[in-house]
């Protein structure tokens, strides 16, 4: 997964097997065929959506209240493309023309009205063991190295930061570590990705380990085992996001009872529509309401519809979905740019988040529950972290628990066995 396939084409991370081969069988050259790249910026021209009232509207709203973003893959196109040197991929240029193309840069972020970025720090699960937890720290300091080389770039690690890089006219930046198998069992690991920034940790990535099952791999747990709720808890204590993107809908459940603090899917869209088991199921909805926490609706074509092409339209109707069941107040945007080639039409890359904004406008969506989608919920999913981490550092400190004090998993787990 780390490396280009036999046919060239990078295969990205964030996908079912079919994706994977639908991405192979596209190719970089077949997508600038079919339109979705040519290496130039035509693509914004080229949608449908970007001339009208409700497109200006839109940008207009997302200069007030900048468009948070929960997850964009970029700092994982370094480690494919330059082996993490930062001079390889020049973020101030236009990516899209490099092959293959990218969906983001600075100047497309600007665009896009994009004040706040989660910049994923993904390992793939391919990598386990200690070697995961060095292939993490290595993409944490790349991120951070990267926020530090923009200054368009701010690090950022609460929601006041986010707040005030954004009314300074610069991107919020904050880390999000993508899969806990990086942990390699250890709370130390989880503590100094903390240190080092992180502010959501996916609970697991496409594949199940050994205290958390994935939505797209075989349960072993039921869920979280126990040492996986003691993982929830030392987040809630450090002021740690718990995001449920890649879950298992058991994980969903098991860590919404453990967690005191609001959950994120940092990448998400509603199973109410499309049935993916990247999505999240009705039932589950229900309880991030009462979690006050928030979906991330994506824009990965497979989870967005079945039919293909996927288009704006398609990504609003998640939006809908998710407002008719639980109110906007729980929805979020986060792309998944740079993490999939294929994207949504009118959607191709970080410049097109006031294409969706318009769409919704036409919807009839009045500007306050805009900008509650836009960034609004997710800062105060923040701040309830972090209210729930100062409570909790009242009260006790870092656990000393270790993975070894915990009852194994059942027999059936396999992981006695191994
Ligand atoms: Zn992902």
């Amino acid at each position: 997964m780390s490396t280009p396939s036999a046919s060239g084409v990078l295969e990205l991370h964030d996908h079912e097997e079919g994706d994977v081969e639908r991405r192979e069988f596209l190719g970089a050259g077949a997508a600038a065929a079919a339109g979705l790249f040519a290496g130039t910026r035509h693509s914004l021209a080229a949608s449908p959506d970007n001339s009208g009232h409700e497109y200006r509207r839109a940008v207009e709203l997302l200069e007030r209240a900048p468009l948070i973003d929960g997850h964009n893959d970029v700092v994982w196109q370094y480690r494919q493309r330059t082996g993490n040197r930062l001079d390889g991929i020049d973020l101030r240029r236009d990516t899209s023309r490099l092959d293959p193309p990218m969906h983001t840069d600075v100047p497309r972020l600007r665009r896009g009205r994009v004040g706040g970025q989660f910049w994923s720090v993904y390992v793939p699960t391919d990598l386990t063991g200690p070697e995961a937890t060095k292939a993490q720290l290595e993409q944490l300091d790349t991120a951070r190295r990267m926020i530090d080389r923009y200054d368009e770039f701010e690090f950022a690690t609460t929601a006041d930061q986010v707040e005030r890089a954004a009314e300074r006219g610069r991107i919020a930046s904050m880390l999000g570590v993508e899969g806990g198998h990086v942990l390699d069992n250890s709370p130390a690991v989880l503590r100094m990705c903390y240190e080092a920034g992180a502010r959501y940790l996916t609970l697991t990535h496409d594949s199940t380990h050994d205290w958390a099952d994935s939505a797209t791999d075989e349960p072993r747990h039921g869920g979280l085992s126990e040492f996986g709720r003691a993982v929830v808890s030392e987040m809630n204590w450090l002021g740690m996001l718990v995001d449920l993107s890649h879950v298992h809908p058991r994980t969903m459940h098991d860590a919404l009872d453990a967690s005191e603090a609001p959950v994120i899917f940092s990448h998400s869209s509603a199973r109410g529509v499309t049935d993916h088991p990247r999505n999240v199921p009705d039932d589950v909805l229900d309880r991030v309401a009462d979690n006050g926490g928030v979906v991330m609706v994506t824009f990965v074509p497979s989870y967005v519809t079945d039919r293909a092409p996927a288009t704006a339209a398609d990504v609003a109707d998640h939006v809908d979905h998710i407002r008719d069941r639980v109110g906007a107040e729980h929805i979020g945007i986060g792309a998944d740019y740079d993490g999939i080639t294929e994207t949504p039409r009118g959607l191709e890359d970080v410049s097109a988040y006031p294409t969706l904004f318009a769409e919704l406008l036409r919807r009839g969506y009045g500007d306050e529950e805009l900008q509650h989608i836009a960034g609004r919920n997710v800062l105060r999913a923040m701040r309830g972290v972090e209210d729930v981490s100062a409570r909790l550092r009242e009260k006790r400190e870092a656990s000393d628990a270790k993975f070894e004090d915990f009852a194994p998993a059942a027999p059936t787990a396999g992981r006695a066995a191994s």
